[in-house]
This record gives C-alpha cells, structure tokens and sequence, in this order.
C-alpha cells in the first residue's frame, strides 16, 4: 500500500458508537500535505503547518506504573528507563495533570499559545482503564489544549482500551508506542516483554480505530550494528505508522544500564557513531513519516553517559551539518523489508 494511502487510512478516526463510519473532519490533520526545504520532515514545522501556528508538546508525569515494574511481566522495569518510567516524577511530588499543564502552559503562552499534551511516564494505558478515561478527561478544556499524546506499550492495548481511546473527546489523539528495535534478540537483551510482531499487530489494530502511532527506537543497542538498524527502519517502514522518535543510547540514573556502564558492559556510540546512525536512520525511513524526535532527549540532571547527549543542541547542529554535506534526505535510501527475513 503505498504511503499516501496509508496515511488516508489513519486519517479516519471511527466515531464513538459507529466503527463502520468515520470523522474525517476531527482526525484528517494526518493527511496534510507540506512542502518543505528541510532534509526531514520535522514534527514542529509539520504541526505549524497543520494547525496554523507553532504548537508545543508539554510532557506530564500521571505517575502509574508499567508492565515491566508492576510484576506483570517484570520488575526492574526496561535496562535504559530510568526510575520514573521516563517521566518527570512530578507526580510523585504530588502535582496534578492539571497543575503540570498550566505551570508549563504558561511559561509560553504568549509564544506558542496551542499545545499537546504528552502523557509521558510509564504506560498511560497499563492498569485500569478508569485511569486513563479521567485522565484524558481531566484533560479536556484546559487552555490551549489541541490533543493528547499518549504512551503505551504495545502489549497493554486491550479491547477495552482501545474504546477508551476511541470514545474520548480529545480532539487530536495519537499514540506513543516503543518498539525499540525490530529484532527479538535485542528486545530480550533489554527486557523489553514484547517482540516486533507484537508491535507490529498493535500498529494494525491502531490503524483499524483510526488512530496515528509513533513509533520509538533506540539506536546503537548493545550487540546491534547499521544493518539491524536499517532491517528495524525497513520494519517500521512496512507498518502504518505516521510518526517516529530517533533514540541515541542515554545511560540515565537509576537505570539497569547505570551498572552495566559503570561495570564496563555497556558499550556506547561515540558521537561521530551516532551522528551517521541519525543520517543513516532519516537515508531509510519512508518520507511521509514525521519524524518527532532526532536524538534523546535527558531530564536535567539525569544523564550519566554519554557526555556529548547532554549538548543537545551542538548535536542536533552536526546532524543537521552531516545531512547537508552528504546531501541525505529523509527516504533517499528507502530501506524495504527483505521478504527471505
Ligand atoms: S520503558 Fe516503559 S515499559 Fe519499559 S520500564 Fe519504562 S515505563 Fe516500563
């Protein structure tokens, strides 16, 4: 299917009630065409296109838990996430979604008045549905609000969350979903609890509600080189999806990878390793998909290792000075998947 199709297809989000029809008017921002100069297709130009102005995407932390932590499939959580399940621990000290919201909201307001909220920590679909229904609902009128981002995992999406999704009244909705790699071995080697197929099947039935998936990755995994990462772009180039997050390994405190690195197990790209996976990543991926994120993205004071992702700006500068000097352009090298895998 080729991707403009694709991206019809999750354009239509199935209304409450009637999964047979469909809201284009609600969900077709997916579907937007943009021309631009730039080498990738970037998520905040994408979203000023989009909506008419900048928009800004606001993290929150709704505390919970995950899979991985609670003793559904484990407990130490996955090797790279840090203690707070990636989010800010704000909710821990006791601050409400709300409250969250408006104190960043309106440290920019004047600026960039539209927003998208982020339910970051954890997984925001683990757990009893209840949950997430009050939390997207407390969400709702805030000001400023375009839509929710919510984080999951692709094995806590149950029938019953997917009508939750689905009935809410959040006007723009989509998903974060890790894959991390597409290959089953490094997922074991991270204790992930889910393989690619997994995902990939979380993805379909995503499609089939009508609701866009960003896909993560975490480049330059232990035991992966440039040709598992493109087989995983070639995977994600397969699936229907609509957006992406380019991880570069962060060594975060509290971490399982916080021992393994400070034992010396854990090897780390360099920051000219990492800069060509970036190019090589954006060479591979089809060019429709958004691309939300080029690098990690630490909590302050949060990062161990390595000490260049704590620049995350000159980063960024060099990918950007890398993509031009190579003349790389997102999809130049389209990575398919290879059919005798
Ligand atoms: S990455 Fe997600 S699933 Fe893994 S430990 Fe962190 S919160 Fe849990």
């Amino acid at each position: 299917m080729p991707p403009a199709i694709i991206l019809l297809g999750l354009a239509q989000r199935p209304t409450r009630g009637n999964r047979g029809r469909v809201d284009n008017e609600r969900f077709k921002f997916l579907n937007s065409a943009m021309n631009t100069t730039e080498p990738y297709r970037r998520l905040a130009p994408w979203l000023r296109h989009r909506f008419g102005a900048a928009v800004r995407i606001i993290a929150l932390d709704g505390g919970g838990t995950c899979p991985n932590r609670d003793g559904t499939l484990g407990q130490g959580g996955c090797a790279f996430c840090n203690p707070h399940g990636s989010g800010s621990g704000l909710a821990a000290q006791g601050l409400s979604l709300t409250e969250q919201y408006l104190q960043a909201y309106h440290r920019l307001a004047q600026r960039v008045p539209q927003a998208i909220a982020y339910l970051q920590s954890y997984t925001a679909t683990h757990g009893p549905t209840g949950r997430l229904t009050a939390q997207l609902a407390e969400l709702v009128g805030l000001p400023g609000l375009l839509g929710v981002t919510v984080g999951t995992r692709p094995d806590t999406l149950t029938p019953t969350t997917w009508q939750v999704l689905c009935a809410s009244p959040v006007p723009v909705l989509w998903l974060e979903m890790g894959l991390q790699s597409a290959h089953d071995a490094s997922l074991r080697r991270i204790g992930r609890g889910h393989d690619a197929a997994t995902f990939a099947r979380a993805c379909h039935e995503a499609q089939r509600y009508g609701l866009p998936v960003c896909a993560h990755i975490l480049l330059g995994l232990p035991g992966e080189t440039l040709a598992h990462l493109r087989a995983t772009i070639a995977f994600l180039n397969a699936l229907p999806i609509t957006g992406v997050k380019l991880h570069n390994l962060l060594v975060v405190r509290g971490a399982q990878w916080e021992v393994s690195w400070r034992q010396g197990r854990l090897p780390l790209l360099s920051r000219a390793e990492t800069i060509a996976w970036v190019v090589e990543a954006i060479a591979a991926l089809r060019p429709d998909i958004v691309i939300h994120r080029i690098t990690a993205d630490p909590a302050p004071g949060e990062l161990i290792a390595p000490g260049f992702a704590g620049d995350k700006r000159g980063l960024h500068a060099a990918i950007h000075a890398a993509l031009k000097s190579t003349g790389t352009t997102q999809g130049c090298r389209l990575a398919l998947p290879n059919p005798t895998a």
